[in-house]
């Protein structure tokens, strides 16, 4: 045991972090050097710890993340605004009952495309619902060719398919809304009972409450999962510039439109209803990027009032 040791980053609490080092999991500072730069480990990080006597030891740095998944999309190393690092794929879980929702799935894909990952949308909870198929044609016609996976994490069905992404050193996050089940199928893969994911609430000082906690959890087949706690991260993206990323087909359309503001509607030389009405673009898709502007500037003008 050198003087340096890696080991990687399984919660990152405030100012401490729990990381895994073969055989157990310590809990650790950074080195001031780090804090001075502004350099804070996410979950799933590679980290070198400076390997002193037990009292000292610290993370002293980051190892590059292979894949860095991100509210805003891009991944910029530094910030609150990263969710983890070096995932390999994301599960984004979703209901396909009353629930369903393309464009939040959509969103969810936006994030995880950005980061490098390979999604996966696990339809879960088949077992309530009798139109899974136009579900998943849904997905396929809105969205494109995503892998799509049905099961039932309470029944246990259907779980065999994501066996190829169970893979040893891999690392699979799991993204969704609260209560589509994603706890249930961490415990179903792992093959036993985690520990209710636990979700810290702090107030940030003005009447809100945020901060969730992420945990890496390695199973027994060495493939590592991430849970992510009941949270409204997916509402919280805001970068413009990722809008224009996803919807770049819609947009490069609108530059044929005759006015520069034409908002696509009864316009004449509108070259976005044209799209539509030779098939080239779906209504849905423009509706969902108008959804989208529409709530950006919503969450503009909430920024702006301070909430
Ligand atoms: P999470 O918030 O995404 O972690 O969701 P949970 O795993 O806590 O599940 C929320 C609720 O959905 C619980 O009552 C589960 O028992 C239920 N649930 C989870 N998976 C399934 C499923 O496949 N079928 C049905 N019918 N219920 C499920
Ligand atoms: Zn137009």
């Amino acid at each position: 045991k050198g003087p340096y040791i890696s080991g990687r980053v399984a919660t990152a609490h405030k100012t401490k972090y729990d990381v895994l080092i073969p055989g157990e999991i310590i809990s650790l500072p950074i080195s001031g050097v780090m804090r001075s730069k502004n350099l804070h480990p996410v979950v799933g990080d590679f980290v070198v710890i400076l390997n002193q006597d037990p009292t000292s030891r610290m993370i002293v740095s980051i190892l590059d993340r292979r894949t860095c998944l991100s509210r805003g999309g891009a991944g910029e190393s530094t910030g609150e605004q990263i969710l983890a690092a070096n995932i390999d794929t994301a599960f984004i879980v979703t209901d396909p009952g009353m629930d369903f929702n393309i464009s939040r799935i959509e969103r969810y894909l936006l994030i995880v495309r950005s980061s490098g990952a390979e999604p996966v949308i696990i339809l879960n909870k088949t077992d309530t619902c009798d139109d899974t198929t136009s579900k998943i044609n849904e997905i396929h016609t809105e969205l494109g060719h995503i892998p799509v996976v049905a099961i039932s994490a309470l029944q246990n069905t259907g779980l065999d398919q994501l066996k190829e992404y169970l893979k040893p050193g891999k690392t699979i996050i799991f993204l969704g809304s609260s209560g589509v089940g994603k706890s249930t199928l961490m415990n179903a893969l792992s093959g036993f009972n985690l520990q209710q994911t636990e979700s810290i609430r702090e107030d940030d000082g003005k009447g809100r409450h945020t901060t969730t906690v992420r945990h890496l959890i390695v199973l027994p087949s060495k493939c590592s999962l991430i849970d992510t706690p009941g949270l409204r991260e997916i509402r919280i993206w805001t970068a413009e510039d990722q809008v224009e990323e996803l919807f770049q087909d819609i947009i490069r359309i609108a530059r044929g439109c005759r006015f520069s503001d034409c908002s696509h509607q009864q316009e004449p030389g509108c070259a976005v209803r044209q799209a539509i009405d030779n098939g080239e673009l779906l209504e849905s898709r423009l509706e969902r990027y108008r959804k989208i502007l529409k709530e950006m500037s919503f969450e503009r003008e909430k920024a702006e009032i301070g909430l």
